[in-house]
């Protein structure tokens, strides 16, 4: 199922032609991908595309080499389409606060390449593409493909998309982008069709396919980098809420009164918990510890006021998951993000503060930190790529 974020190669917009032939080629595609080889008849009936509608979206993903007409003997049902999933390609984007990171992955998910690099803080639009555009380069010489072979894209935003996929609601989030259709924006540079989405509700679709979250009915991903975001997963389709923003759980507030967050409001959690906030505590006392990593760094090799501050994160995100918890009851909690890479200093105060105040009905959550590491945003743009981000496409991953 395409994303409400798709747009087309030619005339982006969701209801442009080119839009909505690029959601009619990911019907075929993910038909293809869940049922394996099928007669353009059965693709017809499976997707509710029309004969003629599916013969000409056969025969351009044939020509772009995404699908073949199978070797066996011609008949009345036609030859089967096969899927060509190892020699073409999705990339996965994350857009960070500091930081890019990519991920390269076949059409059958199994990636190839994964790349993570320092991005100046504030980065504007032109230059974090270049520096996409070089890195991505890198990537498809590696795996000894061309940029012919790449077929979709998918780029995780650290702030809010309304659901034009427009990074509108909160200008000051994400400065370099305000106002932009991103997905838009990647299509005409890159030459293929991209969807963007918030990067938590992409890290809770990554780490439901791929990560601690399989299996589970309802989970909530809790991602913790320069601020906090969660993404829901219910019943294997992500809630994206009634104007694409759900889960902003950075913006709740937690002292109605308090400092200004980026949002334009105050008090939210973002202004007492968040890696942004942890670097304001510390620019006093050491002003050098100026970016994740950094304190990171810091916390590891036990300078005190590091450890601290990171501990007090801990604390915070704990009361910010016992609200998700006693709010939706779900399965499971995965938390990601850099702060998760903090480790025990950050998660243990985490959970006792998660376990004190959740529910004692709802406290058998499990409460998992996600295998995927700092990959699992990045992967979920693979995932958006793949159009993983429908129920019925995920049972056959
Ligand atoms: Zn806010």
């Amino acid at each position: 199922m395409a994303s409400p974020t798709d747009t087309g190669r030619d005339e982006p917009g969701p209801g442009s032609q080119s839009s909505l032939r690029a959601a009619n080629e990911q019907r075929i595609i993910t038909a293809l991908r869940t049922a394996g080889p099928l007669t353009q008849a059965e693709l017809s009936r499976r997707t509710s595309l029309a004969p003629s509608t599916v013969s000409g979206i056969v025969s351009i993903l044939s020509d772009r080499g995404i699908v073949r007409a199978g070797d066996e003997p011609g008949g009345r049902k036609g030859r089967l389409i096969h899927l060509d999933l190892e020699d073409r390609y999705v990339l996965g984007v994350e857009l960070g606060n500091g930081h890019l990171s990519m991920a390269l992955a076949t059409l059958s998910a199994r990636v190839v390449e994964f790349v993570r690099r320092p991005l100046a803080l504030g980065a504007d639009a032109s230059t974090t593409l270049d520096a996409i555009e070089l890195i991505l380069r890198d990537m498809l010489s590696s795996v000894g493909a061309s940029h012919t072979d790449l077929v979709r894209g998918g780029v995780a935003v650290p702030a809010p998309l309304d659901v034009h996929g427009i990074l509108s609601s909160s200008p000051l989030i994400f400065p370099a982008w305000a106002g932009v259709d991103i997905a838009e924006v990647f299509t005409e540079r890159f030459g293929m069709p991209f969807s963007a989405d918030n990067d938590a509700n992409l890290g809770a679709l990554a780490d439901y396919l791929w990560g601690a979250g399989q299996g589970s009915h309802s989970m909530v991903f809790v991602g913790m980098n320069y601020g906090f975001g969660a993404g829901i997963v219910l019943e294997g389709t992500l809630f994206h809420g009634a104007t694409g923003v759900s889960g902003e759980i950075g913006h709740t507030t937690v002292d109605e009164n308090g400092e200004f967050c980026q949002c334009g409001n105050r008090g939210c959690l973002n202004t007492v918990a968040s890696i942004n906030r942890a670097l304001e505590l510390l620019a006093p006392i050491h002003p050098e510890i100026d970016s994740t990593e950094k304190l990171l760094d810091a916390a590891a090799d036990g300078l005190p006021p590091a450890i601290r501050v990171v501990t007090d994160m801990g604390r915070a995100s704990g009361v910010a998951i016992a609200n998700v918890v006693n709010l939706l009851n779900p399965e499971v909690i995965v938390v990601g993000g850099d702060l998760a890479r903090a480790g025990d200093i950050f998660t243990d105060p985490m959970i006792t503060m998660a376990t004190r105040l959740s529910m004692p009905a709802a406290a058998g959550v499990r409460l998992l930190t996600t295998p995927l590491g700092e990959r699992v945003f990045a992967l979920g743009g693979v995932a958006l790529a793949l159009g993983l981000d429908a129920p019925q496409s995920t049972l056959l991953t």
